[in-house]
């Protein structure tokens, strides 16, 4: 899977929190670190080495939220494409330690569906007909490649 059709299922707002949650935590790492090493001495060295080792604190755990927060939202937004409880899947990953949520996540999501043209009904993105009334679906979703996401069953 490509990483902007990743970024794709992520919901904007979850996007723009997990920029805002990595700049942040590179700014928190730069200023602890400058002031970490203004109190630390006089030192001239010392003040740019801490404020590297802020940096490079800010930009771990940062990226780490980051890429935490990107998750949870692409769970969100895939829970929803799949018409499953958005909000209760995203609890149950982010709640289940060590991962296990998301792994539990993706071994038990549905798959893709849209509406039949002609009845209504959800029928999956791989059907081509309609279990429902048989009539042919038409017009292939854009949602198509998502189908394709790590975890599914291949
Ligand atoms: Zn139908």
């Amino acid at each position: 899977m490509k990483l902007r059709q990743f970024l794709s299922v992520v919901p904007k707002p979850v996007r723009i929190a997990a920029c805002a949650v990595f700049c942040c935590a590179v700014l928190i790492g730069l200023v602890a670190g400058a002031v970490h090493g203004r109190l630390v001495g006089n030192n001239v060295a010392l003040p740019v080495l801490e404020s590297l080792v802020g940096k490079g604190i800010g930009l771990f755990f940062g990226s780490l939220a980051a890429i935490w927060l990107l998750c949870l939202g692409y769970v969100y937004g895939d829970a929803q494409s799949r018409g499953m409880q958005p909000v209760l899947w995203m609890l149950v990953a982010l709640l289940v330690p060590n991962l296990l949520g998301f792994l539990l996540y993706f071994a038990l999501r549905r798959p893709i569906t849209i509406p039949c043209p002609q009845c209504g009904h959800a029928i999956a993105t791989d059907q081509r007909f309609c279990a429902w009334c048989g009539c042919e679906r038409i017009s292939p979703p854009s949602t198509q490649t998502l189908s394709q996401a790590p975890g599914a069953p291949s």
